[in-house]
């Protein structure tokens, strides 16, 4: 998931929203402040029930991120690297480097933005105890958050994968069985009749005249039976590709170019004329940057005769290269990661190969197709 707009960085992971999540901003909004709040509480001003309704989405927000947090920072503790956090439409996601290694770890990121969504309910339901009857605007908002918060933990404490109680589920099976790609078939499984039910439920809704939490249902479902098939897949070819490494796929010999080239013969001669997206920057053999499409399109086109590949090339310092024996595994989480389309690989620090996101993807295309894996 990739943000629409960052707010900024907290322990060095970047927060943004990604845009969908305004939808729920002004559907929720407009939910509490014409329907929720009004029927609770009939004596109120407009402007009141806008005032607690637009505070109660932003303070949801800030909870949903510390949820995230909970799996972030147990991650990061555990010596997993974490790319981002993103609040979209249905919810957050912290986006984490890599799977757990082990059940035990696993369990614990799991587990962990549930635990803080619960200790945030109780905490918003601690301060509604301690408001008495103060103030009814603000007992009326610190008691949706509280009741929000625990309708948070347990939903996503329901079993089925990718929900958070999914993967503690599929810990539990893993550290039971062994067997990482069993426990998943398993929770995805129940992940993707967790995702049907909702979406039957919603189309009940629907039918019932409850609109807006009928659509809402049906899209989350949608949503889950996606994510829990997608997860599956993921495992079965991490599971496939165990044993396969950047030499029995990567491009020998690839196409290499001279730093001192103008970007236009690059364009015409190569990216065109070669039909190549990367290519490793070559200095009499030795290898001293890359340069990728993503890197012309930041230049204007007429500046192409008058620029030079050393000139917006990435350099060998803030160079990734992987080996001949690093695992395909591993440079498809760094494509990931990263966004890169193509890795060079090296040899006692010479240029040996290239591997690419696209020759990669047809790999993976021709073992499916040959059902390799069944
Ligand atoms: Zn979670």
């Amino acid at each position: 998931m990739e943000a629409s707009i960052r707010l900024g960085s907290i322990r060095g992971i970047p927060v943004g929203i990604h845009y969908s999540w305004f939808v729920v901003f002004f559907a929720l909004s407009g939910i509490l402040a014409l329907g929720q709040y009004p029927t609770n509480y009939p004596e109120w001003s407009d402007a009141e029930y806008w005032v607690v309704a637009v505070a109660s989405v932003l303070l949801l927000f800030f909870s949903v991120l510390l949820h995230e947090f909970g799996h972030a920072v147990t991650a990061q503790k555990l010596g997993i690297p974490v790319i981002s956090i993103t609040l979209f439409i249905f919810g957050g996601v912290a986006a984490i480097s890599q799977d757990a290694e082990s059940p035990g770890d696993e369990f614990k990121i799991a587990i962990a933005g549930p635990i803080v969504s619960v200790l945030t309910g109780l905490t918003f339901a601690a301060i509604f105890i301690a408001l008495g009857d103060i103030n009814e605007q603000a007992s009326a908002l610190v008691g949706y958050l509280a009741l929000i918060n625990i309708v948070l933990a347990v939903f996503n404490m329901l079993p089925g994968f990718p929900l958070d109680g999914g993967r503690v589920l599929r810990s539990i099976i893993w550290k039971v069985t062994g067997s990482v790609r069993r426990s998943t078939r398993i929770v995805a499984t129940i992940g993707s009749l967790l995702g049907s039910l909702l979406f039957v439920l919603g189309i009940f809704a629907i039918f019932q005249g409850n609109l807006i939490n009928g659509v809402y249902s049906v899209a989350i479902g949608w949503f889950l039976q996606n994510a829990a098939s997608q997860g599956r897949q993921q495992v079965e070819q991490e599971v496939a590709l165990r044993d396969v490494y950047v030499h029995d796929l990567m491009q020998h010999d690839p196409v290499t170019v001279d730093p001192g080239l103008d970007i236009q013969t690059l364009v015409d001669d190569y990216v065109l004329g070669q039909n190549v997206r990367g290519m490793p920057v070559c200095d009499d053999g030795r290898l001293v940057g890359i340069i990728t499409v993503n890197d012309i399109k930041e230049i204007s086109r007429d500046e192409w005769p008058r620029r030079q590949v050393s000139e917006l090339m990435t350099g060998l310092a803030e160079l990734q290269t992987v080996a001949e024996l690093t695992p395909v595994n591993e440079v498809l989480r760094m494509m990931a990661e990263h966004d890169f389309h193509q890795i060079p690989v090296l040899r006692d620090g010479n240029l040996v190969g290239l591997i690419t996101r696209s020759g990669l993807l047809r790999y993976l295309q021709y073992r499916q197709e040959l059902g390799v894996d069944a």
